[in-house]
């Protein structure tokens, strides 16, 4: 087997400055940890320390064995099923494990170019892929495909006895990878993880919602920074633009150095104000709420001066255990929530909003358009037994403290009644059982859906609060795909359409008397939740990390001045939404200049 040119990893790539967009605030500069995606497994990227080498060619043949163990199983297993014909499938596969060629190529990409074993099975890999597919013989580019299936097995194997992905950074660094699932940021070790910068995704597909829920600086949609990067470089990173500097040169540097200076400044007045309750100048009480998961830090919420938890992700349990979490197991994380509040604050629970971008291969099929199937409520209303182990759980944590339950993703009156009857059910099932749970448990349905908006009036007789979810919200109403980076230049909050939706919300939410909050990622943003504010919600609630900077523009003007704000936005229905945005956004930074950079 001829040994095609492997490319010198030493040396760094020229300086480069790609544009992304600003995902999770804040400044980073470190070396980057490339995670790459692309590829049929995640093969993580760095490099080998020389007194690692042996170990690392140890854990290459401890997954060469393995492999070997479990094809040859796999081989005895397809003879056993198909009466000892047609066993040849695998013996691509064994032979290859047996070609000492594959086996050096591996070697010398560790020892001598110092690769972790992961990477160096995948160059291997890709190597034999060159060579196989410049040949005429069709069997043998057939064989490409085996020499693939065999290099994901062995990646596999060697991942196997890692939870995260990334525990196996050796230094604090900005992870560069093509794109992030919500399930690689479980278990993530925060500390060594300085920013992510992904080439894919959206402001708000859900890893860029756990960055920032997680504190992390992150840019997404930067396009092709997973190629042109390799370990040794360094990455100069603004959450706050959306601009990522690779090996950036002196000026770059001073000039980063400023940008903290900055932020450090703004950071500073933001400690001022932050753990007074959320008001407008005037002294009309607008509550800030958390939107939390599982990887929530519960002792954090007190410290940014977080008034509730707004909305919980109750999914990314199932996400962080791989299968549904058992009714006990969900009362404990339920209850850990409320206890963790002080009195007078409530936590609201949305049931599991599974599928779109959340993926849960152990029980939905992958589908063509997710964010259109079979998600959410319609998940859930088809498996009753799990919607009914959840809302038992709940209703058993609210004796722990105030909780409220959310239903996501409501489009249509019989859903939420159905939903009404299920948790009507468990609650005679519980008294049934000398159960305690709290009778006035309230709740409230997400409106996230264009047709809940039009049937708001009478959704609103039948629950008691609303909760606008913006994220949905705007991708179904403008449909873009609120995850994909080749529209997010369409993905637009001030939409006129969508403002008339929200406004149209409020007011339905307000003439049945009932209370409305926005949870999705616009109220984050300072300038909308002025807007949204001044449109009339009622609470807000957002990544905790964003609170105390949104709570000090709401408490800088006053309720008419807020009205005036959204008035003027309202009115320019017939303009684009970035003029919308700049209407709010001028008097907003004019007051607080410290804000001219966003
Ligand atoms: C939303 O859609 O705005 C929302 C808060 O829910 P999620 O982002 O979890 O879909
Ligand atoms: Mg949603």
């Amino acid at each position: 087997m001829p040994n095609p040119p492997v490319k010198n990893k030493t040396g760094r790539s020229p300086t480069r400055v790609f544009k992304g967009l600003p995902a999770s605030d804040g400044l980073a500069f470190g070396p980057v940890f490339v995670f790459r995606s692309d590829v049929a497994d995640q093969v993580p990227q760095f490099e080998v320390k020389k007194a690692d080498i042996p170990a690392e060619l140890n854990r290459l043949e401890g997954a060469l064995a393995l492999t070997r163990n479990q094809m040859q199983s796999l081989a005895s297993e397809l003879a056993r099923r198909i009466n000892g014909q047609e066993t040849s499938i695998l013996d691509g596969h064994l032979m290859m494990l047996e070609d000492p060629e594959f086996l050096d190529s591996c070697m010398s990409f560790i020892s001598q170019q110092r690769m972790n074993a992961e990477y160096a099975v995948s160059k291997t890999v890709q190597k034999y892929a060159d060579i196989f597919g410049a040949m005429d013989d069709p069997y043998i580019k057939e064989r490409i495909k085996d020499v693939r299936d065999l290099g994901s097995r062995l990646i596999r194997n060697l991942l196997g006895a890692v939870t995260s992905p990334f525990t196996r950074m050796e230094r604090p660094s900005i992870i560069v990878a093509d794109e992030i699932a919500p399930s690689e940021t479980i278990g993530i070790p925060k500390q060594m993880v300085l920013a992510f910068a992904t080439d894919r995704g959206s402001l708000t597909s859900h890893a860029t919602l756990l960055s920032r829920a997680l504190g992390i600086p992150a840019v997404v949609g930067l396009g092709s920074l997973v190629a042109s990067v390799q370990s040794g470089d360094e990455i100069m990173l603004d959450g706050r633009t959306g601009q990522v500097i690779l090996n950036p040169g002196e000026p770059e540097r001073q000039a980063f150095n400023r940008s903290l200076l900055q932020s450090k400044t703004l950071a500073a007045t933001l400690e001022e104000g932050k753990l007074a309750p959320g008001a407008t100048a005037d002294g009309h009480p607008l509550p800030f709420a958390a939107n939390i998961d599982l990887n929530t830090p519960l002792a954090e919420l007190a410290l940014v001066g977080a008034e509730g938890v707004g909305l919980y992700r109750s999914e990314y349990i199932w996400i962080a255990l791989k299968r549904e979490p058992s009714e006990e197991e969900q009362e404990h994380y339920y209850t850990d929530v409320v206890r963790s509040l002080p009195p007078g604050q409530s936590a609201t629970i949305r049931i599991f909003d599974m599928g779109g971008d959340k993926m849960f291969p152990d029980r939905i099929q992958p589908e063509l358009n997710p964010f259109l199937g079979n998600r959410s409520i319609r998940f859930l209303l088809e498996n009753r037994t799990i919607l009914r182990r959840q809302l038992r759980a709940i209703l058993r944590a609210s004796t722990h403290g105030s909780i409220q339950i959310l239903y996501p993703m409501i489009a249509a009156i019989e859903e939420l009644r159905a939903l009404n009857i299920e948790l009507a059910s468990c609650k005679n099932e519980l008294r049934e059982q000398g159960i305690p749970f709290d009778e006035n448990l309230k709740r409230g349905i997400m409106v996230e859906v264009p047709a809940a908006v039009f049937i708001a009036d009478a959704l609103a007789k039948e629950v008691d609060f609303f909760s606008i979810g913006t994220n949905d919200l705007i991708q179904y109403t403008l449909a873009v795909d609120r995850s994909n980076e080749h529209v997010s230049r369409l993905y637009q909050p001030t939409h006129p359409a969508v403002l008339s939706l929200v406004r149209q919300t409020i007011d339905a939410a307000h003439a049945s008397g009932i209370t409305v909050s926005v949870c999705g990622e616009a109220a984050s943003n300072p300038f909308i939740a002025a807007l949204l504010v001044g449109m009339g919600v009622d609470s807000l609630s957002m990544s905790p990390t964003l609170i105390p900077l949104v709570k000090k523009v709401i408490r800088r003007f006053t309720s008419p001045e807020l009205a005036a704000l959204a008035q003027k936005a309202l009115s320019l229905k017939a303009e684009p939404a970035s003029t919308i945005f700049n209407a709010i956004r001028d008097p907003i930074t004019k007051a607080i200049p410290e804000l001219s950079h966003r």
